[in-house]
């Protein structure tokens, strides 16, 4: 397996962009090594540029549930992109994409297309904000919601391999609107409520989290967050970027039979291309400018591009919703894999996380992982071998002990099987 192109663009690459990467965990940090650079992509397959072919389970880190480069999305973008890239005026296709989010999620009244998921949550605060006259939140430890000031706070994903735990740069007057809470702890939120009694706007929370490694909700807990934040007067936000239309079409308030006042969708919702939207309750969403004081804006929001993508893909999980079921029962058998390697694994859906908590050696089956602090007690040495190990088989996980894997309808039963067996010969190996 040679990568010298990809090595000599690395080396170009750290001279011009910081880092060499354009979003921080594609550098390999948390594993060694260097990233490959991608050249083209096809179904469950990414092709790097010295033609190394690799089964991808990142999919873009969410977006590809259809597998990469589906024909009828590709013909969609083509096709629109013929007519015109951007207008900034309106378009039919905003209407028709808005129209497909509220019915596959039902609560969602009013929706208003952004171009990424940090936007769409960052501006469903200030909705909760301006709605409620209240300015602080409760977020979770682990939970990731963007890069925007006052979320990056006690934030999964990326920021967990870094040697800082939060970002430089955001002013201590932000983070100090931003309360953290335990996930899966209701004492801890609890607590925060009585504290900052009549001044919380909103709690915000991953509803089966996935930047800390998939962590689902204990049976209870976002129920208890749905009755809490009614009983004080907040709103309850679900960021569903990772979960929308990936757990179900309807998300995770049909997979979890919960659901919140706002919502936030991203990665599959633009079918690959940068599109993001939050919606929710008619009365809430009615804050947004131009109807209400609430500004929010974007010159490429609602882009025709990115919506003919977006458009194609929901209507293709309409189609055929039996997807679900089978992206389920493909994770549901990389989820035994693992166990039988030792390994802890939480799965929801099509996403699974393998952690390597103590005791996974003998295994033990003590390891569990509810929150951030269990998920930051696991062996990041044994997961870089892990990842190491996976690559050089040509299976492409994601560089962090903290990330999804993601399964595609595109991934075939043979190729779940030659992962299956990778796992456990990485399982014998490492112990
Ligand atoms: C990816 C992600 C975001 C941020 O979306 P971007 O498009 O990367 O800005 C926000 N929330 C969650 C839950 C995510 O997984």
């Amino acid at each position: 397996m040679t990568n010298q192109r990809s090595e000599q663009l690395f080396e170009r690459a750290q001279q011009l962009i910081p880092g060499g990467v354009n979003s921080p965990v594609r550098a390999f940090g948390a594993v060694g090594g260097h990233p490959f650079f991608v050249e083209r992509a096809q179904g469950p397959w990414l092709f790097d540029v010295d033609g190394n072919r690799y089964l991808d389970y990142v999919c873009s880190w969410g977006p590809g549930i259809l597998g990469h480069a589906h024909p009828k999305v590709v013909e969609a973008v083509q096709k629109v992109c013929e007519r015109g890239l951007t207008f900034g005026a309106p378009t039919a296709g905003e209407v028709e994409l808005a129209e497909l989010i509220c019915t596959c999620v039902p609560k969602v009244e009013l929706v208003r297309l952004v171009s990424s998921g940090t936007e769409a949550v960052m501006s469903a605060v200030r909705v909760a904000r301006g709605y409620t006259g209240r300015d602080k939140i409760i977020k979770f430890a682990g939970n990731y919601h963007g890069h925007s000031d006052g979320l990056l706070v006690k934030a999964g994903s990326g920021l967990m391999t870094q040697s800082v735990p939060d970002s430089a740069g955001v002013p201590a007057g932000y983070a100090a609107d931003t309360l953290t809470a335990v996930y899966n702890d209701e004492e801890s939120v609890r607590r925060l409520m009585e504290e900052n009694s009549g001044q919380v706007a909103a709690v915000v929370v991953e509803p089966v989290a996935a930047n800390m490694g998939v962590v689902p909700p204990q049976p209870g807990f976002l129920e208890f967050l749905r009755r809490i934040t009614r009983e004080q007067g907040a709103l309850f936000i679900f960021d569903e970027v990772i979960t929308g239309f990936r757990l179900a079409l309807g998300g995770a308030s049909e997979y979890t039979g919960v659901s919140a006042d706002l919502y936030t969708f991203g990665k599959i919702v633009g079918g690959g291309m940068p599109l993001a939207a939050y919606g929710g309750r008619r009365d809430i969403m009615s804050c947004v400018a131009p109807l209400g004081a609430v500004y929010q804006a974007g010159t490429l929001s609602g882009n025709p591009v990115a919506v003919a993508a977006g458009i194609t893909t929901l209507k293709i999980l309409m189609d055929d919703i039996g997807i679900y079921e089978r992206i389920d029962r493909k994770a549901a058998k990389l989820e035994e894999a693992f166990r039988k390697a030792g390994l802890c694994v939480n799965r929801a859906g099509s996403l699974l996380s393998a952690f390597f908590t103590s005791g996974w050696k003998e295994n033990e089956r003590g390891g569990k992982v509810r929150n951030y602090g269990d998920a930051c007690q696991c062996d990041k040495e044994a997961f870089a071998a892990y990842f190491n190990r996976m690559l050089a088989r040509g299976i492409y996980v994601a560089p962090s002990q903290f990330e999804a894997m993601f399964v595609s309808d595109a991934h075939l039963d043979e190729q779940i099987e030659m992962t299956c067996e990778a796992i456990a010969e990485c399982g014998n190996i490492l112990k």
